[in-house]
């Protein structure tokens, strides 16, 4: 399905930097524990937040921005769009929004369906918000309860990662318990091999407008 995305979407942008996203939080303990490693390797990143999660943890999302990284959409829950009603699809990506812009006081840009599912009513919403959908080019499969930071690069470097858009998770809210580590584990190692290729860390408003 990947390989069949056009290049707009999967949010190429020029090569020599890479985008690095979050999705699924912020979450209470995994969020704080990204926050620390980016800081550490002066990196900052895009976190597709759920409007639900702001709701519950507005102290860690201010910390995401107070930090200096951009936030962006995910969704208000996460539940697959497709087979909820035209109306439920809108809503949902309306509380997001209206979540994301009321904590940041600047309206979001981008957004990432869950489970990279696109559909008609969810799209027409997002253009009425003006928020630009987009997915990735490589994953790091750090949902698995296996996953580690070693297996994380590996993955992502089966995917496009120069010029391309890494998506990795500061939740587990729909992975195994605890499964985040392995992405914070991995960053360190990421830093080695971009830093090695000369590749540099991006947010998504960096890196899709060149
Ligand atoms: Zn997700």
């Amino acid at each position: 399905m990947r390989r069949l995305l056009l290049p707009r979407l999967s949010g190429r942008g020029p090569r020599g930097g890479v985008a690095l996203t979050f999705d699924d939080g912020p979450h209470p303990e995994a969020t704080p524990a990204v926050l620390d490693v980016l800081d550490r390797l002066g990196w900052t990143a895009t976190f597709f937040v759920l409007g639900a999660q702001v709701r519950r943890h507005p102290g860690v999302a201010a910390e995401v921005v107070a930090a200096g990284h951009e936030l962006a959409l995910h969704g208000d829950e996460h539940r697959y769009l497709i087979g909820r009603g035209p109306r439920a699809a809108g809503d949902d990506l309306h509380r997001a929004y209206d979540t994301v812009a009321g904590l940041t006081g600047q309206p979001p840009l981008w957004w990432r369906p869950p489970y990279g599912v696109l559909s008609g009513p969810a799209l027409a919403a997002a253009r009425g918000l003006g928020v630009r959908p987009l997915l990735w080019s490589a994953w790091g499969r750090d949902w698995r309860a296996a996953a580690t930071g070693e297996s994380v690069v590996d993955d992502l470097y089966r995917g496009e990662v120069d010029g391309g858009m890494l998506l990795l998770h500061d939740s587990d809210i729909t992975s195994a318990p605890g499964a985040w580590r392995s992405a914070v584990a991995a960053l360190p190692l990421l830093a080695e091999r971009l830093g090695a290729a000369g590749v540099e860390v991006r947010t998504v408003g960096e890196h899709v407008r060149g």
